[in-house]
């Protein structure tokens, strides 16, 4: 299928790793020419490197903490014009609802919710314009299921969710489309860092811990970026026009949910 991708520019948040890489390297194999954004900038560079090697898109760099306003400055101006943009930022420590406080939850806001909110303010404004525009928004499963030991996380993404709902319908008559991706259980480092919150808390093996999680997924495994970062291409393809402000969760049937 020709997503009419080819010649379109990206800036994908929080990339060098993970799912915003999947993102990233689904949308260079579609022609995309991309702007990437981590805090660590070996990483960056690198995978900035393999995605110019195998795809032959152009390719920017701007390395920082998506969550300060300097750097936001920074990839915004790097982004003036891109027709795409997927938000992402690390997600928020486990813990127990009653040790958070203030400044923990500020700190999920800014790299959750506000940061993103940010961006899309930063730049839909141009995209409706061109009459023409897509926003990805890596969110979690916790949005429709609550993560208990991630209350950090349910809370500040479903704050960008309310956003997302309202302001998708505000602007998608100028067509650009909003919508928000949420990912169950998949194979990146922050699985392995949440395998081992269960590993430390229960006193069991990397491997049972896993097994453990696995066994929560009909699908009888974790998700990987290359599935996610195709999702998102397909969101940010020319054929996704008319899917407007929705969740789409990819959990491999984890939520036992009829819609
Ligand atoms: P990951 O493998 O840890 O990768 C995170 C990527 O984001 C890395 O490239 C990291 O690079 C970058 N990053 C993190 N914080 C950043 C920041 N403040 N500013 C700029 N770049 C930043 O994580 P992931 O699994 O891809 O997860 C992506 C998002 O999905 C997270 O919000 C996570 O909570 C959420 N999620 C993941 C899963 C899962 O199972 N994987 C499930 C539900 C939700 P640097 O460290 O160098 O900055």
């Amino acid at each position: 299928m020709d997503m009419g991708l080819k010649g379109k520019r990206a800036l994908v948040c929080a990339s060098s790793k993970g799912l915003g890489r999947g993102c990233a390297e689904a949308l260079a194999a579609e022609g995309v020419d991309l702007i990437l954004n981590a805090r660590g900038a070996e990483a960056l560079e690198a995978t900035a490197a393999e995605i110019r090697d195998a795809h032959g898109v152009d390719v920017v760099t701007v390395a920082g903490d998506i969550t300060d306003g300097d750097v936001q400055a920074q990839v915004i101006k790097a982004a003036q014009g891109v027709d795409i943009l997927v938000n992402n930022a690390g997600g928020p420590p486990p813990g127990m609802w009653t040790d958070w406080n203030r400044d923990d939850f500020i700190a999920a806001f800014d790299a959750n919710m506000l940061a993103p909110i940010a961006l899309i303010q930063a730049l839909v404004p141009a995209m409706m314009d061109k009459g023409w525009g897509r926003v990805v928004n890596i969110t979690s499963a916790s949005v429709k299921a609550p993560i208990p030991v991630l209350g950090l996380s349910n809370t500040a993404r479903t704050g960008l969710t309310g956003f997302v709902a309202g302001t998708s319908r505000q602007v998608a008559g100028s067509g650009v489309t909003i919508n928000n991706l949420l990912p169950g259980i998949h194979a990146t480092d922050r699985a392995v860092s949440l395998d081992e919150g269960v590993m430390k808390a229960q006193g069991i093996t990397m491997e049972e811990a896993k097994a453990q999680r696995e066994a929560t997924i009909p699908a009888g495994r974790y998700g990987t970026r290359e599935e996610f970062g195709a999702a998102c291409a397909f969101l940010c393809s020319d054929k996704a026009g008319f899917i407007v402000g929705q969740n789409l969760l990819l959990d491999g049937g984890a939520l036992n949910a009829t819609i």
